[in-house]
């Protein structure tokens, strides 16, 4: 193990693994290059795991299974208290790397990593979170009680967008639970996720609880597939979402696969155009439009339309764009060249298929740099039937969608294939009420643009954001990293002498 693999220098830097609790340099022969998105260069570059480095990672994992099961909850939840404190020292580091590989702006990278430091937080409470249920007497002399239990070596897979944010959502109700992981990053950014390898070792975590291997979807395919893999935890978009949990499922694992989006945000004829249009703005356009939780269409009701527009192209004017490290900067460039051109690709999709052009992003000075820059786009009068509609876009491109009424509104977000999230931005509890109630979509948020639950609620989308039946974190996190066992116990005081042939009913 070469404990240097993380530190050599920058042009010949190669990152590897972490396995068996130590940095590892990989041994496949394959490798991709990592970029510093706001200078267009490569920075280092990154192993991809082959089928011997994934079996030796989920070996790791499996070894240390047993003795970190038996360990008390209590126990666990310190060395999660500890990682939390080491976060806490560590935020402006991790966020430093955030930006550096995905190019998101350092305040929004610091906020990533405290929304996971929540979710670190929660699993603090794991003794409490694991208690079961009792029954006392359910017959003469008998009680009936019920415990969980850690499922066993679980894997996650996560995408570029929230480097530290997803592993942390999975990762430590996993551990707390009693359970040993493999962490798949993002082969974007993977930075992140071996320094939180580093840091939870530093807290006391034992060698192979948690592992991270880097590598694309060779590592992937073989790590769904595992035999001695009991869950899979994937974060990424829908088609690769659905391939992960047929295939795992297929392989007899527990699965929760989260998938791609289209947020609509309903724009209310009685919300204050101006609040509505900061909302709007933050929530199209901050990370650059790269948030499975971003609002990519407006759908103004009424005569809403018009004045969201006019309130919105001087803002959009005003929105400072630049490399992320740089103070005040907004939005940031997007994660690679080729991530950029796909979604300039659907800019000129939108004006091929009639959508009106209000503001250019790929008019904007930066767009032509060797940073991977583009301007924020705005389209207006779109139809329900254009592809820059159905698709997810994944990069700072709004679109405003005109509706009559709401009725006609939450037709539009219902018959949609995404239910991640969606908002109402409304002055009238009536609407608002009509509109929770029959939304179809998993996360709502009412005149709150990103309604992202909290560590102690669960995350997760409907229709085809969500493949899967358990939302991440929260009480749904407890339940995927655990299984039931209900017991049935008597004492010989209890015990009534004879056999029985029928289902015994309790009379
Ligand atoms: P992606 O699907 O390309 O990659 C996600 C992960 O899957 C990565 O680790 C990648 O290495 C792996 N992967 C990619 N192709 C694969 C293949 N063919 N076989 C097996 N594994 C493969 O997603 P991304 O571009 O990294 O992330 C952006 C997407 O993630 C967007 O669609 C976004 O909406 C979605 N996302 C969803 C949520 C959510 O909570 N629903 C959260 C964050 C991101």
């Amino acid at each position: 193990m070469n404990t240097n693999a993380n530190t050599a220098p920058s042009e010949t830097r190669t990152l590897g693994h972490f396995i068996g609790g130590s940095l590892c340099q990989g041994a496949s022969g394959r490798s991709g290059p990592l970029f510093n998105p706001a200078t267009g260069q490569v920075s280092a570059r990154v192993s991809f795991a082959s089928r011997t480095e994934t079996d030796a990672a989920v070996a790791a994992a499996r070894e240390a299974l047993a003795g970190w099961a038996q360990t008390p909850p209590l126990r666990r939840a310190r060395v999660m208290f500890r990682f939390k404190a080491l976060l806490d020292e560590h935020i402006d580091g991790l966020a430093k790397l955030i930006t550096s590989e995905h190019g998101k702006v350092l305040s929004d990278a610091r906020g990533e990593v405290t929304r996971g430091m929540e979710v670190v937080e929660f699993a603090c409470g794991i003794p409490h979170l694991l208690k079961g249920e009792f029954s006392d007497n359910v017959g003469r002399g008998i009680d009936c009680w019920s415990l969980r239990q850690p499922v066993g070596v679980c894997v996650g897979i996560a995408p570029f967008n929230f480097p530290a944010m997803v592993p942390m959502w999975m990762f430590p109700i996993a551990l707390a639970c009693g359970n040993t992981f493999v962490l798949k990053p993002s082969e974007k950014d993977p930075s992140c996720a071996l320094k939180l390898a580093e840091l939870l070792a530093e807290a006391g975590l034992p060698p192979g609880v948690f592992n991270v291997l880097n590598g694309d979807r060779e590592s992937v395919d073989a790590l769904i597939t595992h035999e001695d893999v009991a869950a899979v935890s994937f974060v990424g978009s829908t088609p690769i979402a659905q391939h992960i949990y047929e295939t795992a499922a297929r392989h007899g694992k527990r699965v929760q696969a989260l998938g791609g989006a289209k947020n609509h945000m309903v724009v209310m004829p009685d919300a204050e155009p101006s609040l509505a249009a900061q909302a709007l703005m933050g929530a199209a356009y901050g990370s650059a439009g790269e948030r499975c939780m971003a609002i990519s269409v407006a759908v103004a009701v009424g005569d809403a339309g018009d004045r969201l527009v006019e309130a919105l192209k001087p803002m959009i004017a005003a929105l400072k764009i630049g490399a992320g490290t740089t103070d005040d900067v907004e939005m940031g460039p997007l994660v690679t060249r080729e991530h950029r051109e796909r979604v300039r690709s659907y800019i000129d999709l939108g004006v091929q298929e009639g959508a009106k052009m209000v503001v250019d992003g790929r008019q904007h000075k930066l767009s032509g740099e060797q940073g991977f820059y583009l301007g924020p786009t705005l389209f207006d009068g779109v139809e329900p039937h254009m592809r820059i509609y159905k698709e997810e876009i994944f990069g700072p491109v709004l679109i405003i969608v005109r509706a009559p009424n709401l009725s006609s509104a939450l037709k539009l977000v219902n018959e949609h294939e995404f239910g991640n999230g969606t908002s109402i931005f409304t002055s009238s509890g009536d609407a608002a009420r009509t509109f929770v109630h029959e939304v179809q979509a998993g996360m709502v948020g009412v005149n709150v643009p990103i309604p992202v639950p909290m560590a102690f609620h669960s995350f997760g989308g409907w229709k085809r954001s969500l493949f899967g039946d358990l939302h991440v974190h929260g009480s749904d996190g407890v339940r995927f990293y655990t299984r039931l066992k209900t017991v049935t116990s008597r004492w010989p005081s209890g015990m009534r002498g004879g056999s029985e042939y029928v289902l015994p009913t309790m009379k």
